[in-house]
C-alpha cells in the first residue's frame, strides 16, 4: 500500500487513555479556548490525517508553506501547499513558551466547551494585517471576493499556537481516520483505491465520474467532506444521506468504500487540490479524482488550473496520482452523459448539471429531471426538507457523522 506522506508512518497523536486518567497532569495546565473547527484540525493532525505534521504550524513554518509550497521536516522539505495554524480564543493570562496547555473548545467567552487535547511546548505568535496580507496573496494568489483570503485576513492581531498536540478521542467511530480505511483497503485486498472527494448531494455527473474513476483502481473511496458551509448549501447530514444512498442503490459495493472527513474548506484551488490529495495518501489512497474548477470559489482559478497543478507545485515526494477529468455533461444528441473530451457536439446539445439549480428545484418541493438526479435521492431529499439547508443567518452547528458504520464493517 502507498506509503504516507512524507515519512514512512503515519502521525499518531491520539491519547490512548480518557481525560480522567490524565487528572493530575492536566490539572498542572492552563486552559486555552479554541473554536469547534479547530478541534477537527487538531483531530486531522493527530491521527495522521496531516501526516507529516505534528503539530500547528509556527510563523516561519507558514511563510516556506507560503513561499515555497513546502514544510521543513528534519533534514528533509515536504510538499505542503496550505498553512494549518491555531488561533485561540482571547485569555487574560500570558501564554508561555515552552509550557503545555489544556485545548478547550470555547464558542461562548464565559463558558468552557469540551476539553479536546493538549499542546505540548507551545510556542505563541501574533500575525499582523501586513503579514497576513503577504502571505495569503502567496497562498491565494488571485485574492478578489477570495472567501478563503477574507477568513485568513481575520486571524489579525489574534494569538495563534504552535506545538506539537495530543488529542482526546472524540469518538467519531465512522469518519476516515487513516489508520481505518488503510485496514478496511487491506482486508479488501485492494492495492489501488481511487479517492473521490464530494462536498455536496450527488448527481448524474458525480455518480458518472466516481464508476468512471473505479475502472482505472481496485476500489474507490467516497469521501464526503463536512464542516462550515454557506447558507443555502445542502446540510452535512444531507450530503451523507444522499451519498450513502448512491452507494447503497448504485454501486456495486465490493468495491466501495464510504467516510466523511470533517475539514474546512479554503478554496484555495489548485493549492488546495494537492492538500486534499495528501490527505488521501495518507488515507491509503493511490488516486485522486480531480474534476474541473476543484476546490474553486467562483472565478479565482482557471477551471483545470487544479490538473496542473500536480505538474507544477507537487513536488517528486507527493505520490498519489491525479485522475484528472473533464466536467461531464448530459449530451442530447449523444443520448448520455459524456464531456467536452468525449462529445463532438456544440454547447446547444449540451445540459450542464448545476447545484445551484437541483437546490433551487428541491427547496421548492419539484424533483429534478433524472438525467440530472437519482429520483430516489431527489424524493429522499424533499421528504427531510426541514433539515437539508443551511439555514440563514445563523451558521448550523456542526453535526456529528453519521453513526452508520462504513461498508466493509456492515458486510463481516
Ligand atoms: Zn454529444
Amino acid at each position: 500500500m502507498i506509503e504516507p506522506h512524507g515519512r514512512k508512518q503515519l502521525v499518531d497523536g491520539r491519547l490512548t487513555f480518557g481525560p480522567k486518567d490524565f487528572k493530575e497532569q492536566l490539572e498542572a495546565m492552563p486552559r486555552l479556548g479554541i473554536e469547534p473547527s479547530y478541534s477537527h484540525e487538531a483531530w486531522n493532525i493527530a491521527t495522521g490525517v496531516y501526516t507529516p505534521l505534528r503539530g500547528f504550524m509556527d510563523m516561519d513554518e507558514v511563510e516556506t508553506v507560503a513561499d515555497e509550497c513546502f514544510v521543513p521536516q528534519g533534514k528533509k522539505c515536504v510538499t505542503w501547499t496550505l498553512p494549518v495554524v491555531l488561533p485561540i480564543q482571547p485569555t487574560g493570562n500570558k501564554i508561555r513558551e515552552g509550557w503545555s496547555y489544556q485545548l478547550v473548545e470555547k464558542t461562548d467567552p464565559d463558558k468552557w466547551g469540551k476539553l479536546v487535547g493538549v499542546v505540548q511546548t507551545a510556542y505563541p505568535w501574533k500575525p499582523t494585517k501586513k503579514w497576513l496580507r503577504k502571505t495569503g496573496k502567496q497562498i491565494y494568489g488571485n485574492i478578489h471576493n477570495h472567501p478563503g483570503y477574507d477568513e485568513w485576513l481575520k486571524l489579525s492581531r489574534r494569538t495563534m499556537i504552535a506545538g506539537e498536540i495530543s488529542m482526546f478521542d472524540p469518538g467519531y467511530e465512522t469518519a476516515a481516520d487513516p489508520r481505518r480505511t488503510r485496514r478496511i483497503f487491506e482486508s479488501r485486498e485492494w492495492r489501488t483505491v481511487t479517492a473521490f472527494q464530494i462536498r455536496n448531494a450527488p448527481h448524474r455527473g458525480h455518480e458518472y465520474a466516481m464508476k468512471a474513476a473505479l475502472n482505472f483502481t481496485d476500489g474507490l473511496f467516497i469521501n464526503p467532506v463536512l464542516g462550515p458551509k454557506k447558507p443555502g448549501d445542502f446540510t452535512d447530514d444531507a450530503i451523507m444521506w444522499a451519498n450513502e444512498m448512491l452507494v447503497d442503490q448504485y454501486m456495486n459495493q465490493e468495491n466501495v468504500a464510504f467516510a466523511p472527513l470533517h475539514y474546512t474548506m479554503r478554496y484555495a484551488g489548485p493549492k488546495e487540490a494537492i492538500h486534499h490529495a495528501i490527505m488521501r495518501q495518507n488515507m491509503g489512497c493511490s488516486h485522486i479524482v480531480i474534476g474541473r474548477s476543484h476546490a474553486e470559489p467562483g472565478g479565482a482559478y482557471g477551471p483545470y488550473e487544479a490538473h496542473e497543478a500536480f505538474e507544477t507545485i507537487a513536488g517528486p515526494d507527493l505520490k498519489i496520482q491525479p485522475i484528472k477529468l473533464k466536467a461531464y455533461h448530459w449530451c442530447d444528441l449523444c443520448e448520455e452523459i459524456t464531456n467536452e473530451k468525449t462529445c463532438p457536439h456544440p454547447d446547444q446539445w449540451r445540459r450542464q448539471f448545476s447545484g445551484t439549480m437541483i437546490r433551487k428545484l428541491i427547496s421548492e418541493g419539484h424533483t429534478p429531471p433524472s438525467w440530472m438526479m437519482r429520483r430516489e435521492i431527489a424524493m429522499h431529499l424533499i421528504d427531510q426538507k426541514e433539515d437539508i439547508f443551511v439555514e440563514k443567518p445563523k451558521p448550523k452547528p456542526r453535526s456529528e457523522p453519521s453513526k452508520k458504520p462504513m461498508l466493509a464493517e456492515v458486510k463481516k
